[in-house]
């Protein structure tokens, strides 16, 4: 509670703190402490992630709606908007459940995002559940494990993508012991003598390191020794056979230093005096993860032969990979108005721009995205989206990602078979940069084959092998049959047959096609007229731009498309 005596008494988070504490009176945690303290522990972790205080203040009052007979409205009269916004959020939030279902917690991940609207409800929500997480022992059986597997397979994973590794493993630590106890007893007792061990080995080993990077003129901010959490410990355990042998990051070393060239030159000097294993070595300073995260990591052989691990980075990395996204809203605080914010983002590297133009994008799904974004900047989406299909998956793209690179990943017939695609029921072309949250559709055709163009758009490997491998095939089969020149057939239709005859040919001029021939079809049974519309073969961006085009006219019912070629 020292922390909150630093805000002075008219402040809100003191006003939240009075407003709290009254409402959650003479109300107990499972533990027997004062309901309070869970509103203040959680309260002092967004101040630590460095939140501003209309979130310390929500983060007091996120359990008043829920819990006790206060309304939103009582919120919103004292706290004023903003605030009861992020209560409300949060209110929200409780009321996604995971059912333990492993293929929908990408989903539930999405949804906890998509409620939340606002970045800092999922903050709060975050420091909610860590202490949550800190007090479960207090609670049943059966709500323990809901709640470590929730955590474990839900906000874990969102705090990691969120670039919150510290937390992330906090959370899959504490989740650790309830989800798998045996494992947990044996990995505590099998770890600890080696564990000890490794540890006094890495502290002989930091002063030598130290002299040696000062002889080449490089003086490290820290050096710290860090134990690999259980957890993770545990699940790389997994992947080698049980053999703590083959674990050579139990305990790693730490290297902060002033910036990235010490980095390299630190790294230089290690690999000089102690060979590197072979494959061990990762430069996520140049390749960062998805996440965000900047390091170098390598495992040498050190003093006395013995394989280490070093991790170097710089100290603004360091502080990155602890806090993540929080750490940029930690520096947006310093800007309120739009030009400071301008000027702001002058000063960052580029990549971070990008964060922002994709958090705008992403944002404008969001109710009120201007106040978010001149108050949060992240880079959740940086380098992935997610997208879904029409049966609810959740497909995993990299960011540009188009229809034909979700149509190969989903199968390759799809992929090549693909004449169209919609998005969020909205035909779109198919060079359209999808964004996270779209719903796709993909349109196909029997024996389409891929169009070359689409090696100039689209962003996986996958699809580009899969096309080059269909142009391949089909280039064989053309050279045999040249008699009829390639052309595209579309059938369209109508209501109203006369009038669309008349735009349609219009529309068609206007855009400069070619037609090589326009009649209407001779089937009696249909209830509506069908035009068949013969015309040069299109480019297929050119093609899709003339079926939204025709799409708009009135009347118009159906359309689909084949190619001769
Ligand atoms: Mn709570």
């Amino acid at each position: 509670m020292d922390w909150l005596q630093k805000y002075p008494p008219e402040n809100i988070v003191q006003k939240a703190y009075i407003f709290a504490n009254k409402a959650h009176e003479g109300i107990e945690r499972a533990s027997g402490e004062p309901y309070i303290n869970h509103c203040l522990a959680a309260a002092k972790s967004v101040m630590k992630w460095g939140l501003d205080d209309a979130t310390i203040a929500a983060a007091l009052l996120h359990d008043v709606v829920e819990d006790t007979n206060y309304t939103i409205a009582n919120i919103e009269k004292e706290f004023g908007q903003e605030i009861a916004f992020l209560v409300n959020g949060l209110t929200k939030l409780e009321k996604i459940e995971y059912s333990g279902d492993k293929a929908q917690a990408e989903n539930i991940r999405k949804t906890v995002l998509a409620f939340s609207e606002d970045l800092r409800v999922v903050f709060i929500k975050l420091a909610d559940r860590l202490h949550n997480m800190q007090t479960l022992s207090f609670l049943s059986a059966e709500r323990q494990n809901r709640i470590a597997l929730e955590t474990s397979e839900i906000y874990a994973p969102l705090a990691y993508r969120l670039g919150m590794q510290k937390l992330s493993g906090e959370l899959e630590d504490l989740s650790f012991p309830y989800l798998h106890p045996k494992e947990y007893e044996w990995l505590f007792a099998a770890v600890e003598d080696q564990f000890n061990e490794r540890q006094k080995y890495a502290e002989s080993v930091k002063p030598i390191v130290e002299k040696k990077l000062k002889e080449h003129n490089i003086s490290p901010i820290a050096i710290d020794s860090r134990a690999k959490r259980h957890s993770s410990l545990y699940k790389k355990l997994l992947r080698y056979e049980m053999d703590l042998g083959k674990i050579y990051d139990l305990v790693a070393l730490r290297i902060i230093l002033p910036n990235v060239a010490d980095c390299y030159a630190a790294l230089g000097i290690i690999h000089k005096f102690w060979p590197p294993l072979p494959n061990q070595f990762d430069d996520y300073i140049a390749r960062p993860k998805p996440n965000g995260y900047r390091s170098l990591h390598t495992t040498v052989f050190c003093v006395d032969n013995k394989i280490t691990e070093f991790q170097i980075r710089t100290q603004d990395m360091h502080e990155e990979a602890e806090l993540g996204i929080a750490a940029h809203f930690a520096y947006s605080q310093i800007k309120h108005s739009r030009k400071e914010y301008e000027s702001w983002k002058g000063v960052k590297n580029r990549k971070e721009l990008l964060w922002v133009s994709q958090l705008r994008e992403w944002q404008k799904n969001f109710t009120d995205p201007q106040k978010f974004l001149e108050s949060l900047k992240v880079d959740f989406f940086k380098d992935r989206i997610f997208v879904i299909t029409p049966k609810n998956e959740v497909i995993d793209l990299p960011l540009g990602a188009t229809p034909i690179d979700f149509a190969y990943r989903i199968h390759s017939e799809i992929g090549d078979g693909c004449i169209g695609a919609k998005v969020n029921h909205k035909i779109v072309s198919l060079n359209y940069e999808l964004r996270s949250g779209d719903l796709v559709e993909i349109m196909t055709q029997k024996g389409k084959k891929p169009s070359e163009s689409w090696l100039e758009f689209v962003k996986t490997s996958l699809a580009q092998d899969h096309i080059k491998t269909a142009l391949r095939a089909k280039h064989k089969i053309l050279r045999k049959k040249t008699e009829e020149p390639p052309s595209v057939e579309l059938k369209i239709t109508t209501q109203d047959h006369s009038g669309f005859l008349k735009d349609l040919t219009q529309l068609l001029h206007q855009l400069k096609i070619n037609i090589i021939s326009l009649h209407t079809a001779n089937n009696p049974k249909a209830p509506l007229p069908i035009i068949l519309l013969k015309c040069d073969l299109l480019e297929q961006p050119r093609l899709e731009k003339l079926m939204v085009k025709i799409k708009q006219i009135n009347g118009v019912k159906e359309i689909s498309y084949k190619f001769n070629r």
